[in-house]
């Protein structure tokens, strides 16, 4: 079975197969969502410890050949693959998610996964190693980024695995790294598009001031007619004569937010920035 003709660089060492699959600490009780399976590397090492895995696999050859591997053993019950671009199909019900899929779809991956209800108990991703970094990256450092505090509002991430690209056949261009992803539990009540608004601004240029970021072309405006749609919905009149970009100064001003950049603000920053906008009535989508 001649996978490189795919285009899909499939995990060949089975230590490192097994190494991500007890990252997930499975119990016998579990039910397993698993994302692009290929050949099944990684599906048999997990159907020996769990209840039940459901595979989405967009490929059907792939899916075929994952089906007939486990045709005939006890396993063959315990799986169920679903035929179809992870990016569209409906989400089983799931515990836990195991996947090592294509990178094209990292980013959908993880905040399909985030805004997924119920919560899950824990997921074990193998990314692109570039990618990996900036999800777990910290404040302060060079890789905290929009997507690493989009993410760790919801998440608590850790790199677990360093992983070679020796390890796969035939062997992409970059390392790869698999991260665990633990939602918390109970998400914190922030709509995600109003995070992710703010995020753009003031991540745009992380190491500009964020007055300086608010002040870029365009944003003033976007927020004046945010604003007016906001009041439009709630019913209320204008309440405030201050020109935009003066209550966004003031916001800033009083949280002393101002000079700060988002390269060195945290969550709890960032959480408080947004509800002192929402409280003069500025929002971001
Ligand atoms: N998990 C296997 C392993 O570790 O050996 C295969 C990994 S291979 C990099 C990625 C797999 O994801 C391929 O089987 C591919 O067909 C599948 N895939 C690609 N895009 C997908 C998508 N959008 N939805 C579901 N599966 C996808």
């Amino acid at each position: 079975f001649n996978t490189a003709r795919f285009g899909q660089h499939i995990l060949k060492n089975p230590a490192t197969a097994q190494k991500i699959v007890d990252a997930a600490n499975l119990k016998p009780t579990d039910k397993v969502m698993e994302v692009g399976p290929g050949t099944g590397n990684l599906t048999v090492k997990i159907l020996e410890k769990a209840k039940h895995v459901t595979a989405i696999e967009m490929d059907p050859r792939m899916a075929a050949e994952v089906i007939k591997r486990v045709q005939g053993t006890p396993d063959q019950r315990k799986l169920e693959v679903i035929i179809g671009d992870f990016v569209k199909v409906d989400m089983p019900y799931f515990e836990v998610c195991i996947s090592n899929t294509p990178y094209q779809i990292s980013s959908p991956l993880v905040f399909r996964l985030l805004s997924h209800r119920p919560l899950f108990r824990v997921a074990i991703l193998m990314f692109q190693r570039e990618f990996a970094l900036r999800l777990v990256a910290r404040p302060g450092t060079s890789l905290w980024s929009r997507l690493s505090a989009n993410v760790q509002l919801y998440a608590k991430v850790d790199n677990i695995i360093n992983v070679s690209r020796n390890d796969f056949r035939p062997p992409p261009q970059v390392e790869s790294s698999v991260i665990r992803l633990v939602p918390i539990d109970p998400p914190p009540p922030v709509k995600f598009e109003e995070f992710d608004g703010m995020n753009r601004i003031i991540f745009s240029r992380p190491n500009k001031t964020v007055r300086g970021n608010f002040q870029a072309k365009g944003v003033m405006k976007m927020l004046e007619q945010n604003r007016s749609t906001w009041l439009a919905v709630q019913e209320m009149a204008i309440d405030d004569d201050r020109p935009i970009n003066k209550m966004v100064d003031d916001v800033l001003s009083e949280l002393t937010f101002a000079e700060n950049r988002a390269s060195k603000m945290d969550i709890d920053d960032l959480l408080k920035m947004l509800a002192a906008f929402h409280g003069v009535g500025i929002h971001f989508s």
